[in-house]
């Protein structure tokens, strides 16, 4: 295959479960973003990069994967790095992430947004990395500049009901969790449940960007409130990703590549320098 370079590139979106169904940002029909190539793929030191689009968001170009570039065959923690690493190479400075996850704090019901704030991660591929010699500090893990304006746009949106902080757990999956594990989770304060925050939030401050996401509850986690219906699922996922679409595109209409919200302060040099 043919080494392509990749663009610069300052903002990126990592589709997931929300925006699955849809042709981002092209089936939204705006007048204000324009694609510029699709199915770009590129060579990593992780294996061959899922595909990717390039759009204008009026003046802006953002990158695009769909479905945090997870696919048959490649293993999550390989796909999360190939995303990563095209980022990166791209010099991308902010990231807004989404997904449909499980809702374990009892107050929450399906359709409900949330932009999480804080995470404990259950997954097992806490080794993925990019290489990169530094101390990562998670200790504002999420952009409060992209969690602000994530915020104000669904509220913009009026789409529901917005809850601008929350625990988001991962978990390996694909399976989802038993009734005792959310039991578990619920205990040791998790809002909501998913697969795909980490490693995206460790990578995106390896890389040096921000990073923010959105979830909608797309279904009662096991054991909480009553059964998840498979119908109603169904129904968020085919009839919500235009909303959530929008969202996404009016939060980055409104963020600005320069990082005065202080994310890059906790990416420091590693202390463990090899003598020489
Ligand atoms: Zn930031």
């Amino acid at each position: 295959m043919e080494a392509k370079k990749v663009p610069q590139v300052d903002f990126a979106v990592i589709g997931g479960s929300s925006t699955f169904s849809i042709n981002f940002p092209e089936d939204l029909q705006r007048g204000d973003t324009r694609i510029i190539a699709d199915a770009l793929t590129f060579e990593t030191p992780y294996g061959v990069s899922p595909p990717l689009k390039l759009f204008m968001l009026d003046k802006k170009k953002i990158i695009t994967v769909k479905m945090h570039g997870w696919r048959g065959g490649i293993a999550r923690a390989d796909a999360s790095r190939q995303v990563f690493w095209v980022f990166r190479e791209a010099g991308v400075k902010k990231i807004v992430s989404e997904g449909g996850v499980g809702s374990i704090n009892r107050l929450l019901r399906p359709r409900d947004l949330i932009v999480p704030t804080d995470y404990l991660d259950f997954s097992m591929r806490k080794d993925v990395s990019l290489g990169g010699a530094f101390l990562l500090t998670m200790r504002k893990s999420v952009c409060p500049g992209i969690r602000r304006e994530l915020v104000r746009s669904a509220e913009a949106e009026a789409v529901g009901r917005v809850f601008d902080r929350g625990v988001y757990a991962v978990t390996d999956g694909r399976h989802f969790e038993s009734p005792a594990e959310v039991e578990m989770l619920y205990r040791l304060g998790a809002d909501i449940v998913g697969q795909s925050m980490c490693p995206e939030v460790y990578l995106a401050r390896e890389i040096g960007a921000c990073y923010g996401r959105m979830d909608m509850v797309v279904n009662y986690a096991e054991g909480v409130i009553k059964e998840w219906d498979y119908e109603e699922m169904a129904g968020i996922f085919y009839g919500e990703p235009g909303k959530i679409g929008s969202i996404i595109l009016n939060t980055l209409a409104r963020i600005e590549p320069e990082q005065s919200c202080g994310c890059t302060q906790y990416r420091k040099p590693s202390l463990l320098k090899e003598k020489t």
